[in-house]
């Protein structure tokens, strides 16, 4: 059409303007109307929920906004563009060419040195071994392992910050979508999946940690697993700590820019509350630390997620911890009181002293009968001190639980990763530092806050509806209280602090591939069960466990009427911000999937 429009409207401008006399005012006039639906779109309706139902209105006026520029181009010979990124929806890229993945793969040679070369980083995307084990060795979550060879174009798994770099620019300039992969545990696979063509950035080579002892301090890159860096730390020091989750082979990159928790959490905060200093590479290709970043693009990245730009590496503050922890692992099934001491939990566990982190895990386990199932609670604990100070606060506040001394082991913070992460007592630490590299579990999650404790006839529809699933299926009951309560919720990006009792982690994992869709509906069930006694108006929902059922967008595109309703869940408050620092940094929205901030300068 566009096409069209110049080659009748090129010789005539070549044989003179006369003819234009009779079009142009016609044009000028859709021209300056497109200006004001666009302008009035901003201002009145802004990008609100809602707005979608004026789509078809807006993208027809915007086909006359495209016609009159294309029209004024061929006229005036001028080049108008860009400007739709303002409003309501980016677009998908058009479909790559061979030339264009050509173009892609000839530009990463060019922009990256022969010192560093960047050939023996590109896994061209097809049926090899090396590609599939390239490909799978980073994809947690077997549910999505196989590679979709009609958009994956290749990864290249970084080996120099320039590889970065010449990755982020050439697919750019190509029309090429990426996805940045760091441990590959992302739930729904947002991190190495796309359905427009794309090329993964593997970051697992960039790995590098460096402890300085004497600050306190350590730079950690984004492909480093929390099991590497707790070695790390541990080598340098009994009695620094890191407040992160509990699996060790989670990547530093993804965890950390989605506000990731673990048992420290109470005492410490989550993991962007001690992120002091990043090194990201902008849309630019650019290397930005928080000084060229500047305070607003570091603030997002401290929960927002991969919006914005690729994270290198993190500068964390680390914690002073006891030389001697104490951890217990209790089990009360229903038959034991199970419903009842899990109540009790909900009223202490968010005013326990800020050092005592009990988590309650309702999962589904075999009854003392053949065929017979029931639940098991499992209360997993982690106290910075000594049993004698734990017995006593648990004989105060939570006797219910009937805790016995021979129940708790005093250890290292080191070997309290290993408790959490289940390895049997003696498991040397090196454990951590394992990188498996097949995955046969296939997993869902979801996530809900709760604010009220849930009563006793709810938690007895949510093992009503557990004992439905055929495979394993856990419920995660996280803590809140402490330090969470007094971290204002605008600190960084991750927005779930104050008003919380605790959070909720439903899991589901299989093995047989047949079992997906009925998992599938099953999570979806127990959501539903759980709705009423969870937060609402958003019903909150925690990055760091995505869950696409929330809301999502196409992989091409992002509309912000949708991108509204995943985000507000995620985000709270901190959505505008959010929307508003992408607008300023990455106003074409590269850096884009199914659950991305869009760009919106005007609110
Ligand atoms: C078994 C298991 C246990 C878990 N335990 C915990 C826990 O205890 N606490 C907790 O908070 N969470 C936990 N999680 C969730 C986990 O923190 C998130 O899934 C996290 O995003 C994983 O990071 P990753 O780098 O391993 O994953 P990836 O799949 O590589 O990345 C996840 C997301 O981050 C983006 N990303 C990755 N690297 C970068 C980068 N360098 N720059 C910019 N964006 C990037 C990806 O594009 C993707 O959107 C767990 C998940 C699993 C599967």
């Amino acid at each position: 059409m566009t096409l069209g429009i110049i080659l009748v409207l090129r010789p005539l401008q070549l044989f003179g303007v006369g003819a234009f006399g009779l079009l142009i005012p016609r044009l000028s006039s859709l021209f300056a109307f497109g200006w004001l639906f666009r302008i009035v779109s901003l201002l009145v309706i802004g990008c609100n929920d809602g707005v979608e139902e004026l789509m078809p209105l807006v993208f027809f006026v915007n086909a006359l906004w495209k016609l009159e520029i294309t029209c004024s181009s061929a006229v005036f010979s001028l080049q108008i563009t860009g400007m739709s990124w303002l409003c309501i929806s980016t677009k998908s890229e058009a479909p790559v060419t061979k030339p264009k993945f050509e173009n892609f793969i000839e530009c990463l040679g060019n922009r990256t040195s022969p010192a560093n070369p960047i050939t023996d980083a590109i896994f061209i995307a097809n049926n090899t071994t090396t590609f599939l084990s390239s490909y799978e060795s980073y994809t947690k979550n077997k549910r999505f392992s196989s590679p979709n060879l009609k958009k994956l174009l290749a990864i290249v798994a970084a080996k120099h910050v320039s590889h970065v770099q010449a990755t982020v620019v050439c697919a750019k300039s190509s029309g090429i979508q990426i996805r940045i992969r760091s441990g590959g545990h992302d739930n729904e696979g947002s991190s190495y999946m796309s359905s427009v063509p794309f090329v993964i950035l593997d970051m697992h080579n960039l790995r590098s940690i460096s402890v300085d002892l004497s600050s306190k301090k350590a730079w950690v890159e984004a492909g480093a697993t929390l099991g590497e860096l707790y070695v790390k730390i541990n080598e340098a020091s009994q009695t620094l700590a890191f407040p992160a989750g509990v699996c060790p082979t989670v990547g530093a990159g993804g965890h950390i820019s989605g506000g990731g928790f673990g048992n420290l959490m109470r005492k410490f905060g989550v993991t962007v509350d001690h992120v002091i200093d990043a090194k990201l590479i902008d849309v630019n290709g650019k290397l930005l630390n928080r000084t060229t970043m500047g305070e607003d693009l570091f603030w997002a990245i401290r929960g927002g997620g991969s919006s914005f730009g690729v994270i290198l590496s993190w500068k964390i503050n680390l914690v002073e911890v006891p030389k001697i922890l104490t951890v217990f692992r209790v089990n009360k099934t229903l038959e034991q009181g199970g419903t009842d001491v899990l109540y009790k939990w909900q009223l202490v566990a968010n005013k326990f002293p800020d050092s005592l982190f009990i988590t309650a895990w309702p999962r589904t386990v075999s009854g003392t009968k053949p065929g017979e199932r029931t639940i098991a609670v499992v209360f997993y604990a982690q106290f910075l001190g000594p049993t004698d100070k734990l017995m006593e606060i648990m004989n105060n506040s939570f006797p219910e639980l009937g805790l016995r001394r021979e129940e708790c082991h005093e250890m290292s913070w080191l070997n309290t990763t290993l408790f959490w992460a289940n390895f049997p007592a003696g498991t040397p630490k090196s454990v951590l530092l394992d990188r498996p590299m097949t995955n046969s579990i296939s997993f869902k999650s979801k996530s809900d806050f709760v604010k009220k404790p849930i009563p006793k006839e709810g938690l007895e529809k949510l093992w009503k509806t557990m004992f439905k699933f055929n495979n394993s299926v856990s419920l995660q009951f996280n803590p809140y209280g402490g330090v969470m309560d007094r971290i204002p919720a605008t600190a960084t990006a991750f927005p779930h602090r104050k008003g919380n009792l605790f959070k909720i982690q439903y899991s589901t994992m299989w093995l047989d591939a047949n079992a997906t869709e009925s998992s599938l509906a099953m999570m979806k069930e127990l959501f539903e069960v759980a709705e009423p006694y969870v937060s609402s108006n958003p019903r909150e929902a925690f990055f760091n466990f995505r869950d696409i059922d929330i809301g999502s967008n196409p992989s091409g595109e992002t509309n912000v009427g949708k991108a509204k309703i995943y985000g507000y869940k995620y985000f709270l408050g901190n959505l505008k911000r959010l929307m508003q620092v992408k607008a300023k940094y990455d106003p074409e929205n590269f850096f884009k999937n199914e659950q991305s901030i869009p760009p919106v300068r005007v609110m």
